[in-house]
């Protein structure tokens, strides 16, 4: 089968888009898509300085890659941030991420958690009787906030259509807490940095046909504590069975939703933690709230000092 854009053998069929692409073009046309979210955020003011979010993993490498080919063309400042959270099996997913850095150019951020807390987060969720996985997320999704507000950057993470979906799917049905609202761009509040989620319309599956094509490294070993979540897989399944029925139906289902959440953006309404002064649901925020509960002592200050006064491996030319 011929490219649909030159002669070609192409390399991909995209259903949704009617589109069969060689390597240059389906990377040519990923990269454009991700371009677009970008002039959309700066444009609604954005900074343009964005702090990739990089786990080692196929997902953040891809948009690593992705934003490094855009921050030449597009001329914003980019830094990749890794938070080293202490788990001995995920120290072959730091040093993936320390190598593709240096190759690139690309400035690196290090937060080790486990030494700013004096313990890890396998420690942290013992102590607070939580599971690893959703603590985890939940330190990183603090130290990804803190980053933001005291470096000003804006903070990208590498969430896919998929990811988004599932979640999505998961809460319009079950209800419960939604860490994933379907919208690419979320603006700064107080005590949270801007977001940008810059692969949210890009399939699980284009993520993984970019990776290969473009030959982009990342770790393939599995977190020991990652969980199937059973809900989240069926969910999963549920939306893959009717994207083969009707091909784009994950992307209008994000693209409608998305309309209503940015309608709705104006009224959120959070509040300040009173022990760190980052945002917070309640009186305290959750970082806070598990590290008190934990060690007697809530953090949430400590990790803004360290990074405040963090400095990055260097890479780039400046
Ligand atoms: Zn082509
Ligand atoms: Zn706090």
């Amino acid at each position: 089968m011929r490219c649909s854009r030159c002669d070609r053998e192409a390399e991909i069929v995209l259903r949704y888009a009617k589109m069969s692409l060689c390597r240059d073009h389906f990377v040519e046309y990923i990269n454009r898509r991700v371009r677009k979210v970008l002039e959309k955020a700066f444009s609604s003011g954005i900074p343009k300085r964005v702090a990739s979010c990089v786990s080692g993993g196929k997902d953040s490498m891809v948009m690593l890659t992705i934003l490094h080919d855009l921050s030449k063309e597009m001329g914003f400042d980019l830094v990749a941030l890794y938070v080293d959270v202490g788990i001995d099996a995920l120290a072959s997913s730091r040093r993936v991420v320390e190598s593709y850095c240096s190759e690139l150019g690309i400035d690196l951020y290090i937060v080790d958690v486990g030494k700013a807390l004096g313990s890890s987060v396998e420690l942290l969720a013992s102590k607070s009787r939580r599971d690893v996985c959703s603590v985890c997320g939940l330190v990183k999704r603090y130290v990804f906030n803190v980053f933001g507000v005291e470096k000003g950057f804006a903070i990208a993470t590498g969430h896919h259509l998929d990811d988004v979906v599932s979640f999505t799917l998961k809460y319009v049905i079950f209800g419960g807490y939604h860490p994933l609202k379907p919208s690419s761009i979320i603006p700064a509040v107080p005590g949270a940095s801007p977001r940008i989620r810059p692969l949210m319309k890009i399939s699980e599956r284009e993520v993984l046909a970019y990776a290969l094509i473009r030959n982009v490294p990342y770790a393939r070993n599995v977190c020991p504590y990652a969980r199937q979540n059973p809900v989240n897989e069926l969910m999963k399944y549920v939306f893959n069975v009717i994207e083969k029925k009707h091909p784009g139906a994950k992307l209008s289902f994000i693209n409608r939703l998305e309309k209503e959440y940015e309608n709705d953006l104006g009224k959120l309404r959070s509040s300040l933690c009173k022990h760190c002064g980052m945002m917070a649901q309640k009186e305290v925020c959750a970082f806070c709230s598990i590290t008190l509960k934990a060690f007697g002592e809530a953090k949430g200050s400590q990790i803004r000092d360290l990074v405040r006064n963090l400095e990055p491996v260097k890479n780039g030319d400046g």
